[in-house]
């Protein structure tokens, strides 16, 4: 006798597997391939010297080394909070108390995708609304479906979010009842996965307006996942949006140091509203009761020797040669295609390619063709949502340089221009 179903909850039957999981194994099982899928750092720069460093720091004092095998506290380690007060602020030009906050206003979590979850958690019930940038992070969108809220979409230009559309969407929202549905407006404005784009100075000042102005019967929050900022190469220095928001109270901003670091340590903080911060600290207790402590330690430590400031710098240089590389192959291969575009990132690892005519979704044939020609990108529209008539872009990818090497970049630019050809061809 088989066993009786199982009676699961809501939530876990909204909860689906990433489309990039078929992706990430495909390109497992695949020899030779080379990826621009997975969104993974580099790997020959992960700053493996200096853990090693910081580790041994901290084990060999044996107080230090108790104390970060030990349990920490659900808000996080002290001293980082304050670490990551003072690195914000800096890339914002300014001191903690201009913006009224204390190390108190910040939170360490286990990366910052779970601070995006947590968040989740504590704003939306379903058919909550959540405005994002078309396309975005597309992790996001499968989180939002597991929580049952709707996304409604704004487009965006080379400046980022188009503020204006934003501010027409709210009004008809307004008018067709649904402002109080909407919570939280999404945005990743540092070289934006999946499309390389920033969001610009005049913008960012645009958006806490608006999402003030919109705040009548509750508060609007903007969520600012700024998980790139670290690696900018090139362009301004903007300063976040957190930093027009002096009273803290419409920003959650979010970051990590998975970039700008290691995955491997999945550290990420907030700095965010006490209001937010306060409910978001009760789940995070039942969730872990306080993220990996060691790795907090170690983190820690590279910052106060300046191991930290000094790997991020040199990840600067390699990220800026390998899309410097990936634009070198793109404009040689993709010379006699007039329907290819690109955008060029100031930072961060993605550049988002159109091919005007050419399908690139997941059942189009750009997918077989690339595969068969040795490389693999992420279909563009995993980063949409199906307009009111179910339509999605259907012609864009989103190349992750992060991971591939150098040579690997060149080549797989000239495959991926040989199986754009090969469908071309028809
Ligand atoms: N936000 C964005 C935009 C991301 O691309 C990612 C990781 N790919 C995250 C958040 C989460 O990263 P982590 O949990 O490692 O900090």
């Amino acid at each position: 006798m088989p066993p009786a179903p199982l009676s699961r909850s809501g939530k876990s039957r909204r909860t689906t597997d990433s489309p990039i999981t078929y992706f990430i194994k495909k390109a497992l099982e695949t020899p030779g391939l080379v990826s621009f899928a997975a969104g993974l750092v580099d790997e020959g720069s992960l700053p493996v010297d200096e853990v090693r460093a910081a580790a041994a720091e901290i084990l060999s004092d044996p107080r230090a080394g108790q104390t970060a095998l030990q349990y920490g506290s659900t808000h996080g380690m002290p001293e980082l909070r304050r670490q990551v007060l003072d690195l914000v602020c800096g890339l914002d030009g300014v001191k903690p108390s201009d913006l009224n906050l204390t190390p108190d206003d910040v939170c360490i979590t286990t990366g910052s995708q779970q601070l995006l979850y947590l968040l989740g958690e504590v704003m939306f019930d379903p058919g909550d609304i959540v405005i994002s940038e078309a396309p975005s992070y597309f992790v996001y969108h499968s989180l939002l479906q597991s929580h049952g809220a709707k996304v409604r979409t704004v487009p965006m230009d080379e400046h980022g979010m188009d503020v204006d559309a934003l501010d027409a969407l709210l009004d008809r929202l307004r008018r067709s009842g649904d402002l109080p549905r909407v919570k939280v407006i999404y945005t990743v404005d540092y070289f934006q996965n999946p499309t390389g784009l920033t969001l610009s100075l005049e913008r960012r000042k645009r958006l806490v307006e608006i999402a003030k102005r919109y705040s009548t019967a509750h508060r609007i929050l903007i969520l600012e996942d700024a998980a790139y900022r670290e690696l900018k190469f090139s362009g301004p220095d903007l300063p976040s949006i957190k930093s027009f928001d002096p009273a803290n109270e419409f920003v959650v901003y979010t970051s990590t140091f998975s970039k700008p670091c290691a995955p491997g340590l999945k550290t990420g903080y907030a700095i965010l509203p006490p209001d937010v911060l306060a409910p978001i600290l009760h789940l995070k207790g039942s969730h872990d009761f306080g993220s990996t402590n060691l790795s907090q330690h170690l983190l820690s430590r590279m910052m106060a020797s300046g191991a930290y400031q000094a790997h991020a710098e040199k990840l600067r240089a390699v990220y800026r040669n390998k899309r410097d590389l990936m634009l070198i192959a793109l404009e040689s291969e993709f010379r006699d295609f007039p329907a290819a575009r690109w955008t060029v990132p100031d930072g961060g690892f993605y550049v988002w390619f159109t091919l005007d005519g050419v399908d690139t979704g997941p059942n189009g044939p750009l997918v077989p063709a690339a595969l068969e020609a040795g490389v693999l990108y992420v279909p563009g529209e995993f980063g949409h949502v199906p307009d009111a008539n179910g339509h999605m872009p259907k012609n864009e990818c989103r190349l992750c340089y992060g991971v591939a090497t150098e040579p690997e970049i060149t080549e797989g630019i000239r495959r991926l221009r040989k199986a754009c050809a090969a469908v071309a061809a028809g």
